[in-house]
């Protein structure tokens, strides 16, 4: 089977006849936004956040004052992060990721908001300037003393129990994924809700839109006006605001878009 006919095997009459009204949308809408969570990324073999085996879910994830207080914690945050941080770079961006290239490089689609850290946007084309990652990226260390990111390729996982310091001032390092209880990074989120306040069309993509205030993106959109289009296997409480819902994979559904749109 070609890719055509796999994506066509998947959709329901019905969720084709709703994906290509919500093309027609996009043809004519701007600005058009996505915002993504792990459902976009499960096709690549990255566990959502409900997955009882995942890759960052198997142990209960420690607080971000625990991080701060308890140099226990920081010596388990980096030994699982030498454990994980490998496998992390060999996980390859799939046909959901590759359409919304597809749609940007068409200049159907501009800024891509996402609640992913596993940098998967980026790895399969988008412009890393269109990509606003809101809970911080595995990629990147940041020293929580000077607030420096560096980029992981910079830092050498440490053997051991050792536990690395920032090479300019010698404070914290962690890496640069918000932890429970830690606030996300004020610019990222000014800047994801003044860009969804000027959206028309919001594509809202493998997000249970259970966590805030990540989830205040698309309502923020929507309350300003904008259309939303869900793409999710399970509802969501943005359901009823929607003015697209479909349940169907996030790979076949946006690869049935960008081949309508694009060819
Ligand atoms: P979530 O796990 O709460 O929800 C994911 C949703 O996507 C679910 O409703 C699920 O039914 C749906 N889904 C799963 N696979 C899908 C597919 N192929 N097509 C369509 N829908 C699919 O995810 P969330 O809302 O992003 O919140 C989870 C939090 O955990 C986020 O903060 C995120 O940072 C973090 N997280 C990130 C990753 C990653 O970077 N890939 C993975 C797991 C968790
Ligand atoms: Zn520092």
């Amino acid at each position: 089977m070609d890719q055509d006919t796999t994506t066509r095997a998947v959709l329901t009459a019905e969720q084709r006849e709703t994906l290509e009204a919500l093309a027609g949308e996009i043809r004519v809408r701007r600005p058009v936004v996505a915002f993504t969570g792990a459902g976009i990324s499960t096709e690549s073999g990255i566990p959502d956040y409900r997955g009882t085996n995942g890759l960052w879910t198997r142990t209960t994830p420690p607080t971000f004052r625990d991080f701060l207080r308890d140099p226990e914690v920081r010596v388990a945050h980096w030994r699982r992060r030498r454990e994980r941080y490998p496998a992390m770079l060999r996980v390859e961006p799939n046909a959901g990721h590759l359409a919304l290239v597809r749609l940007q490089r068409a200049g159907l689609l501009s800024t891509i908001i996402t609640q992913n850290i596993d940098g998967l946007h980026q790895r399969a084309g988008s412009d890393p300037e269109s990509v606003i990652e809101l809970h911080g990226s595995v990629h990147q260390i940041r020293c929580l003393d000077c607030r420096r990111l560096f980029p992981a390729a910079e830092f050498p996982l440490p053997e051991g129990d050792a536990v690395p310091a920032c090479p300019v001032c010698g404070g914290i390092v962690k890496e640069a994924t918000i932890a429970f209880g830690e606030s996300l990074v004020p610019d990222d989120l000014r800047r994801a809700l003044e860009i969804a306040r000027g959206s028309e069309l919001m594509l809202v993509i493998g997000s249970s839109l259970r966590v805030n205030p990540a989830a205040k993106v698309p309502l923020v959109a929507a309350q300003r006006g904008a259309a939303l289009a869900i793409i999710n296997h399970e509802p969501t409480p943005l359901d009823p605001l929607a003015t697209f819902r479909v349940r169907a994979s996030a790979g076949a559904a946006l690869t049935y878009i960008a081949d309508l749109l694009i060819g």
